[in-house]
């Protein structure tokens, strides 16, 4: 995954909105999605983002199904090839934009589905600012648990109820108990939040009992969505030992819509290392193209829109901003490796959560756990609002994007979520 003639800075497209400042999808990002007209009952197909459009690449004969895990299975080889038509035939001059005009829809038009066949989720917990500070709040004495520093902790997940950007849900109820009550109670959970993370998806698997060695592990990466792992915090403080989250996690995940491939990615990657005095990974997660560049510089925020915000026009205002680098304990290519080293098999479409990517500072956390310190310190919003935790109607919106000098910003794009009332 190098940086090659589809990132240069200088090119550009003969969709125009592509090449706007600030544009979250220039000619150098190129995202794969599931797309089809708005209230149409069309199957979905496969499209490229490219500014404020859609390719569609079936009709342009870039493929021949409308299968996205098939295209996700190719070959690196095949994707590389793929990404290069793509860019050679958007640019400015090509012979295809004839043609390829007529494939075109504006996004403002179509709706989205979640971007691949998910058939297997599981959520990590790389956020180490993350790990720590809801650490303190569940276990004072023991904030990190010893582990934590050797093994990516994940879990395995639900993937029935991953949905797309603009997924509405009900407020989950279960089972609370307060730290001082004599039994647990039954209702709508109160303490209801949101997780930013990075959604990690698996291009080619792996066959049953042959793990995926560190130094192959970035060529089964297809690409990188944003994740928002809605969790109830009453819920789960009830029931996560011994066995982990359950009820509080599993009634919605939700994903952008479009995927973002290592490709793209390639001039944004970064350093992976270590404090000082902290261990190193164990040598099945440590390989010189991982300590070189096995991190994602991603900057990403979010946003929150109450009903009253929304019913009185005004716009959505940011909880966050941070970035991934200072955030992530592990690389993608460590989670692939290590979810794999007991012979556990990854399909083609998996999701890997990266979990909550907090940064050190205050106003870096990814959670309203961590924003107002278990729901202690209430955050003020500038209409007067106060919020804990997530009210009904709220919009809770994840971004993210990639800048660095020299090259061309590219965007995820944006997920959305409105809880409804219970
Ligand atoms: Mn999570």
């Amino acid at each position: 995954m190098t940086v090659n003639h589809t990132h240069d800075p200088a090119a550009r497209s003969w969709v125009e909105s592509a090449n706007l400042q600030g544009c979250d999808f220039p000619i150098q990002n190129l995202p794969f999605g599931r797309f089809r007209t708005s209230g149409s009952r069309e199957d979905f197909r496969i499209g490229v983002a490219i500014g404020d459009q859609v390719l569609d690449l079936k009709a342009a004969g870039l493929v021949d199904t409308d299968d996205m895990n098939a295209l996700m299975a190719a070959s690196v080889q095949d994707r590389l090839a793929l990404r290069i038509a793509l860019s050679e035939g958007l640019r400015q001059g090509s012979h295809n934009q004839a043609a390829w005009a007529k494939c075109l829809q504006p996004q403002a038009v179509v709706e989205m589905a979640v971007p691949c066949r998910i058939q297997d989720y599981t959520d990590f917990y790389t956020g180490i600012h993350h790990a720590t500070t809801v650490g303190k709040l569940f276990r004072p004495d023991q904030p990190l648990m010893p582990n934590y520093k050797w093994v990516p902790i994940g879990y395995h997940g639900r993937a029935s109820s991953i949905g797309v950007s603009g997924q509405r849900f009900k407020r989950p109820q279960g089972q609370t108990k307060a730290p001082d009550a004599q039994a647990p109670s039954f209702g709508p959970s109160k303490k209801l939040d949101y997780e930013l993370e990075l959604g990690f998806l698996i291009g080619q698997g792996n066959a049953l009992g042959e793990p995926i060695a560190i130094a192959d592990a970035e060529q089964h990466l297809f690409g990188v969505t944003l994740l928002n792992d809605w969790s109830a915090r009453d819920l789960q403080a009830w029931e996560y030992q011994p066995l982990g989250p359950f009820l509080s996690k599993n009634f919605a995940t939700t994903l952008s819509p479009w995927i973002v491939t290592m490709e793209a990615l390639a001039p944004f990657r970064a350093k992976f290392e270590r404090p000082a005095g902290d261990p190193q990974p164990l040598p099945y997660l440590d390989a010189p193209a991982n300590r070189e560049s096995g991190a994602l510089n991603i900057t990403l925020e979010v946003w929150l829109q109450t009903s009253k915000m929304r019913e009185a026009a005004e716009p959505a205002v940011r909880l966050t901003h941070g970035n991934t680098q200072q955030a992530a304990y592990w690389t993608a290519a460590q989670l692939v490796t290590h979810h794999t080293i007991n012979g556990c098999n990854l399909q083609t479409g998996d999701l890997l959560g990266s979990g909550t990517l907090s940064g050190p500072e205050p106003d870096e956390a990814g959670s309203l756990l961590e924003l107002t310190l278990g729901g202690k310190h209430p955050i003020s919003l500038p209409n007067g609002e106060r919020r804990t935790f997530l009210e009904d109607g709220d919009t809770l919106t994840l971004r993210g994007y990639c800048e660095r000098q020299g090259v061309v910003r590219i965007g995820l794009g944006e997920v959305s979520g409105t809880i409804l009332g219970s």
